[in-house]
């Protein structure tokens, strides 16, 4: 017998003590260091000739790995917009790998037609037109370069030319942002639209929106057939949202793509307060959003929407004799980057199907509560000034004493909460996102106790 015959047993041995350790691990989130900015090494080690077991494998594991990893998914990470897990995405996560399903071909598993069920009802929660159609992604960026992918093609076909079959050529194509996304930038890079050609479109004051008289004014002098537009649906620090209705109607009238990327700011659709600020989202060619971020399903999720099924097939379906399948549903390959891929909607079905549209409702009008109420201990402080008041999950701030990295990295040194630097109209500061189910009131009074600590040491 083989080691990987032997260890099929040790498996079905150790999985109660993995379990178990999976248990204590998650019930000590909340009290684990919440980052760890020394940035922990595993032992140094050259791979083995002799493998050396699962058994021993998991004990380096507990032993070299463990204590090295932060408590993101717990309550008080509030970098970047990184959600959380969970219940039931874990579960369903756990199974992916279990039954490791190749959502590539159709005609074999059950796999497929989960993926589309799920689709459907990332389009009911977030409200989205019916007819949209897309594919799971590895995440916002992937999802980003679909929509760019896409937009290319159309620009191409505005001018006679099949981009995905015959290259950019000297296709004529601009495109116009006002505050896009870094991956964004990336994204135009690696489709080869390149990140320098964005027409940088003016913001409103105060605002990282779009100021849309003035992407109005860019479009009529345009003289290039091939048009792009890439509108946010909440942006990075401010959270702001392009005037989606004003921008597809200069759009169509242009025709001009319009991508939207809403990674995180589609979700305040859910928030019946904040739900005109998307108004115009179904006139859109192509959708961003993330389930890793405030859908709280673990790494590894985009998701990516089209009103354009054919073009998508253009950029993404390639033929061969072994993929051929005899079944009437659309293969996902078809409809994506990869052709092999993580069976990546099975998180999704448990948690959509496990708390329902109140459920995920709830959470972002939690989170959202709890940045208003972080933002009024802030502007009450005497030592902190608020940049700009929150409108969503998000708040930029700085220390008065000017002295913001210093006490970032006191912060965040601390163990008891994280946070980045952001900068709003030009100002450095502190940036605070919310958005994880585990994230509490109580969590709240933490965050501030830990930031007057950290700007009085
Ligand atoms: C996070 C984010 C992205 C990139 O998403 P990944 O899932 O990290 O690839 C794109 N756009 C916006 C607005 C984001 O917030």
């Amino acid at each position: 017998m083989g080691p990987m015959q032997q260890d099929q047993q040790t498996l079905f041995d150790l999985q109660g003590e993995i379990a178990a350790w999976s248990v204590e691990w998650l019930k000590q989130l909340d009290e684990r260091p919440v980052a760890r900015p020394d940035d922990p090494q595993p032992p140094a080690r050259s791979l083995p000739q002799d493998g050396l077991g699962l058994s021993a494998v998991w004990q380096a594991f507990v032993r070299d790995l463990a204590p090295g990893f932060n408590a993101s998914p717990g309550p008080r990470y509030l970098g970047f917009v990184t959600g959380g897990v969970t219940p039931a995405a874990l579960a369903g996560d756990w199974l992916t790998s279990v039954i490791d399903q190749n959502v590539a071909s159709t005609g074999n598993s059950i796999a497929t037609a989960v993926e589309l069920q799920v689709l459907d009802w990332l389009c009911q929660l977030l409200d989205l037109p019916s007819g949209l159609v897309g594919s799971l992604t590895t995440g916002a960026t992937a999802a980003n370069l679909l929509g760019m992918a896409c937009a290319r093609q159309y620009a191409g076909w505005r001018q006679g030319r099949d981009i995905a079959r015959d290259g950019i050529g000297g296709a004529a194509i601009r495109v116009f942002s006002a505050t896009p996304h870094a991956s964004s930038l990336k994204v135009l890079g690696l489709v080869g639209l390149g990140r320098g050609q964005v027409t940088e479109v003016p913001s409103l004051a105060d605002s990282e929106a779009m100021d849309t008289d003035a992407l109005r004014q860019l479009l009529v002098d345009c003289p290039v057939p091939g048009k792009i537009v890439i509108a946010s649906a909440g942006t990075v620090t401010g959270t702001d949202f392009d005037d989606l209705r004003a921008i597809a109607a200069l759009c169509r009238e242009h025709h001009a793509w319009l991508h939207v990327d809403g990674a995180f700011g589609l979700f305040s659709r859910l928030d019946a307060e904040r739900r005109a600020w998307t108004e115009g989202i179904e006139l859109a060619d192509s959708i961003t959003c993330d389930g890793h971020k405030w859908l709280n399903v673990p790494y590894d999720c985009g998701i990516f929407l089209t009103r354009h099924p054919d073009l998508l097939q253009q950029c993404c379906s390639v033929s061969a004799p072994y993929l051929a399948s005899d079944s009437a549903l659309p293969t996902l390959m078809d409809r994506g980057i990869e052709q092999s891929r993580r069976f990546r909607a099975l998180p999704l079905w448990f948690s959509l199907l496990a708390y329902g549209r109140d459920g995920f409702g709830r959470m972002v009008a939690d989170n959202c509560r709890q940045a208003a109420a972080l933002a009024d201990w802030l502007e009450a402080s005497a030592d902190f000034e608020l940049l700009k008041p929150p409108k969503l999950n998000v708040v930029i701030f700085r220390p008065k004493n000017g002295a913001t990295a210093a006490c970032l990295r006191r912060l965040n040194q601390g163990g008891e909460v994280f946070m980045t630097p952001g900068q709003w109209q030009g100002r450095d500061g502190i940036r605070a996102a919310f958005s994880n189910w585990r994230t509490d009131d109580a969590d709240v009074e933490r965050v501030c106790r830990a930031l007057a600590s950290a700007v009085g040491a």
